[in-house]
């Protein structure tokens, strides 16, 4: 037994879902698998701009999104599905559900106020819709298959925007209703990302949170893979619209895998790998358009998988663009204690998440997402602390690996390797599998290439890397 998460663009088009029910066909052949699905790419964000519209009483443009919204999944259903009565079966569903979406429009224009609860039941449209279509789909395909819905599973705590299971229900469900099913060979369809609180409110894990949805259930099934099926290559030596010489990994501990998604490798949503951790479930990287290429196994237990043992030092080398460096100095900083303390208090009071820091006796300097800090918060550093600056469009790259933990010269062959580049900021993750610096956005390009050339020329061949399928 499997479970198969897939991503937006992997269910964005009739294409794509066909693609992807032939995935899930190919496993069927071993054993029924769970499918977890998330909303058709670009559906929550419309579900979030419609929440918005509907929150600012801007009717008709909640409206007129909401019916694109309406009439993009009937178009889908349309492409797919060809027994008529199925059809129009499937139509009278989802128009059940864009009338729903409507009348909640309605109801939140008229008390004039969006509050988190009413933005998670906007935002749990994108995959009842996209699960209701694929289902039926599968079932005119002559599958066994059984479409849940989730908020009947997975039971969770009422922090809207951001809930968190309750193990012992979710678990109960899990193995009450999805397991027998499974066992029985049949295929369950259900939703990523959502769930409810016991009380029967929609909830939403956030954003992205479908693949914590896939771990989570995996985990209490206790199940032998669990697939995320996106739309690259698993994860590769760095993004390959950098360097075109990138490979995919074909094996990653789960530390190097969480690292490298808080650097921002897009591929995994963090907390996915801590269920999955726990109960040592590897985790499998897969690429839907290419469903033959062996993807990226994310596991800890990678010696136990033949061939594929390394001895290089780096693993992937992970890029964050759009930051920007606070310099702040001070001289009551000198000798003094809780400055820190202080200082990170104001960050957190404005809730901005602060990347990557380095300090010296009379300085901090922090990297923060561009997009992400105030005016006010410059403002009241300045007014605490002394004299802040600010240094636009830089990125953060990061070089991770286990064996950069017990390596000696790796700093040395990483300067080296940037030497014709302007480092404005440099530091080392106390995990000590990844070593971050900070460059400004013109430079990345020949940053990354020197250090992909340095860390990896030579390697491409060894059994660990796999060429991305569709590469020249
Ligand atoms: N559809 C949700 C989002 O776009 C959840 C997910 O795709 O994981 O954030
Ligand atoms: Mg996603």
């Amino acid at each position: 037994m499997a479970v198969m998460k897939f991503g937006g663009t992997s269910v964005g088009t009739a294409k794509a879902m066909q693609q992807a029910i032939s995935i899930v066909a190919r496993e069927e052949q071993q054993a029924a698998p769970l499918v977890v699905l998330s909303a058709c790419s670009g559906i929550t964000n419309k579900l979030v701009h419609i929440a918005d519209a509907a929150g600012r009483s801007a009717l008709q443009e909640a409206m007129a999104l909401a019916k694109e919204v309406r009439l993009f999944h009937l178009g889908l259903l349309d492409e797919l599905i060809e027994s008529a009565a199925l059809k129009e079966e499937l139509a009278l569903k989802i128009n059940a559900l864009a009338d729903r979406l409507e009348r909640l429009i309605e109801g939140v224009d008229i008390v004039g106020e969006l509050t988190e609860r009413s933005r998670d039941m906007f935002c749990s449209f994108g995959e009842l819709f996209s699960t209701t279509v694929f289902a039926a789909a599968m079932q005119e395909l002559g599958h066994k298959v059984e479409w849940l819905d989730a908020r009947t599973l997975m039971i969770t705590d009422d922090n809207f925007g951001f809930a968190r299971p309750l193990q012992d229900e979710c678990e109960a469900n899990t193995l009450g209703i999805i397991r027998p099913l499974l066992e029985a060979g049949t295929t369950v369809v259900t939703q990523g990302y959502i769930g409810s609180t016991k009380d029967g409110r929609t909830t939403t894990l956030g954003r992205g949170g479908s693949d914590l949805t896939a771990s989570l259930f995996g985990a209490w099934l206790c199940d032998n893979s669990i697939q995320i099926w996106t739309d690259v290559d698993g994860v590769m030596t760095c993004d390959p619209r950098l360097v075109p010489e990138a490979r995919s990994i074909r094996v990653m501990t789960f530390s190097e895998a969480a690292e490298l998604a808080y650097l921002g490798a897009k591929v995994l949503h963090p907390d996915t790998i801590a269920p999955a951790v726990e109960k040592n479930i590897p985790v499998y990287v897969l690429n839907s358009l290419h469903p033959d290429a062996k993807g990226t196994i994310i596991t800890n237990d990678p010696e136990r998988l033949s061939g594929m043992s390394y001895d290089g030092l780096v693993k992937s080398i992970a890029v964050k663009k759009g930051q920007c460096i606070i310099n702040v100095r001070s001289n009551r900083m000198m000798g003094r204690h809780g400055f820190m303390n202080e200082l990170f208090t104001v960050f957190a009071r404005y809730g901005v998440s602060v990347e990557m820091i380095s300090t010296s006796e009379v300085s901090v300097s922090l990297t923060v997402d561009d997009q992400n800090y105030s005016a006010e918060l410059i403002g009241e550093l300045e007014k605490s602390f002394g004299e802040v600056d600010i240094e636009h469009h830089v990125a953060t790259i990061s070089v991770v690996g286990d064996n950069l933990r017990m390596s000696k010269g790796v700093a040395g062959r990483i300067f080296s390797a940037l030497k014709d580049v302007n480092l404005r900021m440099i530091s080392q993750g106390a995990s000590e599998i990844n070593v971050g610096f900070v460059v400004g956005e013109p430079e990345v390009v020949t940053a990354v290439k020197n250090l992909h050339r340095e860390f990896f020329s030579g390697r491409e061949g060894e059994g660990i890397f796999e060429k991305p399928a569709g590469s020249k």
